[in-house]
């Protein structure tokens, strides 16, 4: 200060304060341009004014910002370009959940997913919501596949656990697709696409997570081809049927019926199995007319069997959509009018899906079937997801215990506990059980033993062509 005349000083102070508030207003301003920056880019919070970008129950981002998201990730992507990773991630009891124990309790599930799954992602994750019952996540920080499996295995940690709300237990299903930037494709929507071909193939499969492959694509191909074959099959009949014999093993295995199984011989394929062709027939809508065929043939063949003196109860089984349609029940009506056929030697096989994906209708038609004078009964039991409150108040006759027990029980006592257990609910409910899958005398003595009421599977019979059928009733019964 003794170095400085007065006006000196001013000047200097009056500099200083100036500098000093253009670095504060640049400071603000640069702290402003970087959030408008953020923002404008890539918002990742919802805004007033862009609603449409986000999904309103769970506030992550929807179908259209992922795309966002992803387009941007891709062409900002330098040379060499990095791994960016997009993972397809369904809920696959959402609906089931949702149909049990009601809209709310479904919602809150899906929400506390979500709040999981945002939990196990890294910051610069994005998590959104694409479909109802479907996630998408894009991630661009690993490097190695080995990351990315790393991730997926966290994932499921996390989401295959159970969930408790309202005292309603609820154990996480998911399916999870993976498709690969630059290795799969450096298009947007096909890596998209990409990843929800391999949500397809893992949910199809049953798998716990599935990667894209090339091999997808075909399959996706081969499938389109199937569907095509599949409308030539029902137009120029190349379906038949076989009868499975079932047997009461607590009256001197005496055969009570058969289950009705299709077959489709295909031209150039050969014969494909139903497990195959079932499943796209349903995906395709095709199905209602095949089963419609199955039931008319299935109806013509009990009033064949009548009129020469064979009283065999014929079960037929039934796709679940095709069971809650409107038209069904005057369908059964209609084809049994028609042949001639006593109802009570009918039987439709349903499963707990087809009751399970919509309670109200199925049941009201349940009640219809029951009134015409059919019985009915529950396919697959022990593998869908009935809840044992509802299956009081469904009016069916009969419980199948699903192939996969009856195999492993003799082996397995988790399984035979199982088994055991379904018999003896069954009875408590007053229905009959049914074993299918009996390949051996050892299953069947178990089956004995645990009380079970009948049996059908290769230790008896394969299904039959109906001459076959007609003979074997005719030698077993002597
Ligand atoms: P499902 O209803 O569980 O039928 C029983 C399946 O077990 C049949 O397979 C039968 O051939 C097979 N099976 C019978 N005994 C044994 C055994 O001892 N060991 C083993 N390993 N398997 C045995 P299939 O005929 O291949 O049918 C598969 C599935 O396709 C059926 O499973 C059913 O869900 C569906 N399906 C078959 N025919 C029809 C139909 O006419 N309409 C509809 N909607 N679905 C059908
Ligand atoms: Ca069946």
């Amino acid at each position: 200060m003794a170095f400085m005349t007065f006006e000196a000083f001013l000047i200097l102070s009056a500099f200083a304060l100036f500098s000093g508030i253009l670095a504060y207003l640049y400071w603000i301003n640069l702290g402003l341009e970087k959030k408008l920056t953020k923002i404008q880019a890539l918002p990742k919070q919802p805004t007033q004014s862009e609603p449409t970008f986000y999904d309103a129950a769970t506030q992550l981002p929807n179908q259209r910002l992922f795309l966002d998201h992803l387009s941007f990730e891709i062409t900002h992507s330098k040379a060499p370009p990095k791994m960016i990773v997009v993972i397809k991630l369904s809920v696959n009891n959402l609906n089931e959940v949702s149909a049990l124990y009601g809209r709310e309790f479904g919602n809150n599930y899906f929400y506390e997913l979500s709040k999981r799954l945002q939990k196990v992602v890294l910051e610069t994750t994005i998590v959104a919501r694409t479909q109802e019952d479907e996630f998408s996540i894009l991630e661009s920080e690993f490097k190695y596949v080995s990351e990315v499996l790393n991730f997926i295995y966290r994932l499921r940690a996390v989401l295959c656990t159970s969930y408790e709300y309202q005292n309603q237990l609820v154990i996480g299903q998911i399916g999870i697709g993976v498709a690969l930037y630059p290795n799969d494709t450096d298009k947007v929507e096909e890596l998209y696409d990409y990843a929800s071909l391999a949500l397809q193939l893992c949910n199809r499969s049953q798998s716990d997570y599935e990667f894209y492959q090339q091999s997808v694509n075909l399959q996706v191909k081969a499938q389109k081809g199937l569907i095509n074959d599949l409308y030539e099959a029902v137009q120029s009949e190349q379906f038949y049927l076989v009868y499975q014999p079932q047997i009461d093993i607590q009256d001197n295995d005496k055969i009570i019926g058969a289950e009705v199984l299709i077959r489709w011989e295909h031209p150039t394929r050969g014969l494909v199995p139903p497990n195959i062709f079932i499943p796209v027939a349903e995906e395709a809508g095709l199905i209602y007319k095949i089963d419609e065929w199955v039931l008319e043939q299935a109806c013509k063949q009990s009033s064949y069997w009548h009129k020469h003196g064979l009283n065999i109860k014929l079960a037929v089984n039934v796709s679940a959509d095709h069971f809650n349609q409107p038209s069904f029940i005057s369908k059964v009506s209609q084809f049994i009018f028609k042949y001639g056929v006593n109802p009570r030697l009918l039987e439709l096989e349903i499963t707990e899906t087809a009751v399970m994906l919509e309670i109200t209708k199925a049941l009201e038609h349940m009640n219809e079937i029951k009134s015409m004078g059919l019985s009915l009964a529950l396919d697959d039991f022990g593998t869908g997801y009935s809840s044992l409150g509802y299956l009081r108040q469904f009016p069916v006759d009969k419980l199948k215990i699903e192939a996969s027990f009856v195999k492993e029980m003799v082996n397995n006592k988790s399984d035979s506990a199982l088994t055991k257990g379904i018999i003896h609910l069954g009875h408590d409910l007053g229905l009959k059980v049914l074993a299918e899958a009996v390949e051996n005398k050892d299953q069947l003595e178990l089956l004995k033993s645990f009380g079970c009421d009948m049996v059908q599977g290769y230790y008896f019979s394969k299904p039959l062509l109906p001459k076959a059928f007609e003979e074997y009733l005719i030698k077993f019964q002597k």
